[in-house]
């Protein structure tokens, strides 16, 4: 019978909430196998124009060194010294469209001529224009979350524009030969469950090809500084239920995860379903001052990444997140999954 979400399995704890996890996981296994896509993220500038209350890039922290990094440094990197396991990448900054445009356009190209990555980009709402330069470079996904399901919370906490207006983007994204992939924070001051039960059934509705789940953590110089922290089991729950909801999901195990749970969180988001990882490559210089939580960011590097990973029993996938979006599954994998999973 097709799994619908209900608010007793946002709830659940104990053996209840376990049993819901390896359910969750189980459908993953069936779809992917032991394989979990590996991509790398990297971040390119913290200049932002919007003003989030939940984000310390917001525009008027001016507590922060404003910085953006530069092609040649990041091509380097990416074409010479990407971790073997990486099929992917994710560029990633505020809401700055000289970056899309002036760094980010030009590393897409680069990257698109030398390597075989798949590319995402994750840069916020900009112009139609600019999506479609980014798509002629060569990027293929755009991760652009709609953080909260409520339009009145989402106005709260002046994430950018408006909700209709976000999901207008996600929508003209899909339609125009993107494949999306959004997401939603859990745990915001004052969010009930009903709010997050709506956040899941908005993602359901939408014409995404993953996921994420974030659990809200209070950010440093931010309004909700002194907020208390979203719960992290009611996050994994989500992430489990969207597992239920959307099998051939790409859902990630985010890093936020550790930080509201020490160096366990993503492990467990991979027991929950998920199966996707993420190395941060971003040049340390400029990751000092790329706070979107707090500055002593839990940082997943390629040996936390890799060893969590195979801790869970899994190995990286060696198709691309990109190739698996356009081609679906190979045979071989297909074949493995159902062999593992039973
Ligand atoms: S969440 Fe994104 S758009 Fe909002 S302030 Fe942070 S970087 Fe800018």
């Amino acid at each position: 019978m097709a799994y619908s979400a209900k608010v007793d399995d946002l709830t659940v704890r104990g053996a209840k909430q376990t049993a819901l996890h390896e359910r969750a996981a189980v459908t993953a296994l069936q779809i992917f196998g032991r394989k979990v896509f590996v991509r790398a993220v990297i971040e390119v500038s913290n200049f932002c124009r919007e003003n989030c209350c939940y984000c310390g890039m917001r525009r008027d922290n001016h507590n922060l060194a404003r910085a953006r990094a530069h092609h040649d440094e990041l091509a380097e990197l990416l074409i010479h010294h990407r971790p073997a396991a990486v099929t992917d990448v994710n560029i990633q900054a505020g809401e700055d469209p000289v970056a899309a445009r002036e760094i980010v356009r030009p590393l897409v190209r680069t990257l698109r001529r030398e390597t075989n990555l798949g590319i995402s980009v994750c840069l916020g709402t900009l112009d139609y224009a600019i999506y479609e330069d980014l798509k002629a470079a060569g990027a293929s996904i755009y991760i652009l979350k709609f953080e909260t399901a409520d339009s009145h919370k989402y106005d709260q906490v002046q994430a950018p524009g408006s909700l209709a207006e976000r999901l207008n983007h996600i929508r003209w994204l899909s339609a125009n030969g993107w494949k999306v992939s959004s997401g939603f924070i859990a745990g915001f001051p004052g969010q009930g469950e009903s709010e997050l039960l709506n956040n899941i059934r908005l993602a359901n509705e939408l014409p995404l090809h993953g996921s994420s789940v974030s659990p809200f953590v209070p950010g440093n110089d931010t309004p909700l500084s002194t907020a208390a922290p979203g719960n992290v089991e009611t996050t994994l729950n989500c992430m489990a239920i969207l597992r239920l909801l959307r099998p051939n999901w790409v859902i990630p195990a985010v890093s936020a995860l550790n930080l509201a749970q020490a160096g366990n969180g993503y492990r467990r988001g991979l027991r929950a379903g998920a199966n996707m990882a993420t190395i941060n490559l971003t040049p340390p210089d400029l990751r000092r001052d790329y706070v979107i939580y707090k500055r002593d960011r839990f940082i997943m590097d390629e040996e936390r990444v890799l060893s969590a990973i195979a801790a869970e029993g899994f190995s990286p996938s060696r198709q691309s997140l990109a190739d698996f979006y356009r081609n679906g599954l190979p045979g071989k994998v297909r074949e493995e999954a159902v062999l593992s999973a039973r």
